[in-house]
């Protein structure tokens, strides 16, 4: 990943913010019409040749103007969205990020490009430099007898979406409650492509639940996931204050991946 495509990916999330500001705009607009019938019609006066001509000179410099600068600030704007993003509200939820950008305790992140995307098994994809290091890491665990699943990797910002408020909906979760185990959209380590929540193949009663901890496989992450570069993004405990989930890991192996997670480290190392 190029050192500009962090932003670029930040711009996708502000631009989907712009959109769905879109239909309140939309109605706004269509207010006008009914605001202009019940306003009186305007008089006729004897300056009315003179107006007409500043209107279509105000009417045409602004189309030039707008030919001109139009891409110079659409541009200007994209510079300045990442900044954007530490206050990006989501809709259907009443909490604004903290000072720190976080959202009930979840750190914003921005999409992996699709190329960096490696199928890892049918459904599943990652970040290809995680991909690599699963691969291996999956591969040793075989050799020591342990059967490492890989239950979920990318999801979209709209998948996220669709499990957020979806699932709260259906377990009548606020949305409060909600973030303690799922990440609003916009904020789960998941859509960077370097998280991935892992199973054990020979316990699949003990997918995506604490129990997982007892299992064979986490006993071996324990020993083993540091040396391919995936760390645990929320132990007990952790200053976050996103429930335990001992099957989430995200991989922290390459120079994007660290940078990406540079605020949740800090968090966690900082001492308490
Ligand atoms: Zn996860």
């Amino acid at each position: 990943m190029s050192p500009l495509a962090p932003a670029l990916t930040i711009n996708t999330t502000f631009t989907n913010a712009v959109v769905r500001a879109v239909p309140a705009r939309r109605i706004q607009r269509e207010d006008i019409p009914v605001a202009r019938r019940s306003s009186p019609p305007p008089r006729p006066s004897r300056g009315g040749g003179f107006g007409l001509f500043l209107a279509c000179l105000l009417v045409c410099g602004g189309s030039v103007a707008a030919v001109l600068f139009g891409p110079e600030l659409l541009a200007r704007l994209n510079q300045e969205s990442p900044t954007t993003i530490s206050g990006l509200e989501i809709s259907g939820l009443e909490q604004r990020p903290d000072a720190d950008g976080r959202l009930l305790g979840h750190f914003p992140y921005a999409e992996v490009i699709s190329a960096q995307l490696m199928v890892i098994e049918p459904g599943i994809e990652l970040h290809q430099d995680a991909g690599i290091a699963f691969d291996s890491m999956r591969q040793a665990a075989a050799a020591d007898g342990v059967d490492l699943r890989l239950l979920s990797g990318y999801r979209s910002h709209q998948l996220q979406e669709s499990i957020f408020f979806d699932v709260a909906s259906a377990r009548n979760q606020t949305a409060q409650e909600r973030a303690l185990v799922s990440a609003p959209p916009g904020y789960s380590e998941h859509s960077t492509g370097f998280a991935l929540d892992l199973g054990d193949g020979d316990s699949p009663e003990t997918n995506l639940s604490e129990d997982f901890e007892q299992t064979r496989a986490f006993r071996w992450l324990q020993d083993h996931a540091a040396r391919y570069h995936f760390i645990l993004s929320f132990p007990e405990g952790n200053p976050q204050g996103v429930s335990y989930e001992p099957w989430h890991w995200r991989f922290e192996g390459s120079a994007d991946a660290l940078r990406l997670f540079e605020s949740a480290r800090r968090l966690a190392l900082r001492p308490s």
